[in-house]
């Protein structure tokens, strides 16, 4: 009889033992349980899916790479530009230069002779000073952008006329709001007071940040000025060690 028992008492251990195995099993394998697994992993693809779309909406990082399509756009635009008479006379057109994320963008008055021949800006011995200055500021040239109010220029460097800069100016603003720049650094007399619709003397606005369409603008000499004037260059270096400053 206690053999009986004994082997009875096993049986009914190893009995329970097998049914709770059973609804363990049933358990993991519950349809709820098994949609519930199933669904978590289907957030982290998601999540990962949408890290993917979120590259493509509007961010600071996306604003960044969409900088350059947009600033090709703005050339795209412009096209070969026959808006006013000064391309009867131009060489080539100059757009500008540079960084299309730039954080500093030098803005001059209108391309010169040799800015004509090559298409390029800032590229005669004013332009080689100005690449001088970009240097000492511990910049290089490609870091900033370059460009002029007026793309083409005006026969003999003669001073803009009125209706040239209504016609091109409406494209620097376009490629500045495509570069997105912290500051513009507006070079000699003629492009500040352009800028800033002020009859006031490039010495007395320079050295001074002032507003032009909700961006800093610092108004320095030109560096053709500075190849005239070398005295003058210990104020363009107070002046762009305020832009430093904010940069
Ligand atoms: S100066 Fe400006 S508006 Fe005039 S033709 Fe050149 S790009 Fe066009």
């Amino acid at each position: 009889m206690g053999k009986k028992d004994d082997l009875r008492s096993e049986l009914q251990h190893l009995v329970g033992a097998l049914r709770n195995h059973v609804a363990n099993e049933r358990d993991a394998y519950n349809p709820v349980s098994r949609l519930t697994m199933k669904r978590e992993p289907i957030p982290r693809r998601e999540e990962e899916g949408m890290g993917g779309l979120s590259a493509l909406k509007p961010s600071a990082k996306a604003g960044t790479s969409k900088t350059p399509p947009a600033l090709a756009g703005v050339r795209e635009e412009l096209g070969d530009c026959t808006r006013c008479t000064l391309h009867r006379t131009r060489r080539n057109l100059v757009f500008g230069e540079g960084s299309a994320g730039a954080k500093l963008v030098f803005v001059g008055e209108a391309p010169g002779e040799e800015e004509d021949k090559q298409g390029r800006p800032f590229v005669g011995r004013a332009g080689q000073l100005l690449t001088k200055i970009i240097n000492a500021m511990g910049l290089k040239r490609e870091e900033v952008y370059i460009c002029n109010i007026l793309k083409c220029r005006p026969p003999g460097n003669r001073n803009p006329k009125e209706d040239e800069i209504a016609t091109c100016e409406p494209f620097l603003l376009k490629q500045l709001e495509a570069i997105n720049p912290e500051i513009i650094c507006a070079l000699g007399t003629f492009a500040a007071k352009t800028l800033l619709r002020t009859e006031s003397p490039i010495s007395a606005i320079r050295g001074k940040f002032h507003d032009y369409h909700g961006r800093k603008l610092m108004p320095t000499y030109h560096p053709a000025y500075l190849l005239r004037n070398p005295d003058a260059k210990k104020l363009v270096w107070d002046d762009v060690q305020k832009i430093m400053k904010i940069l």
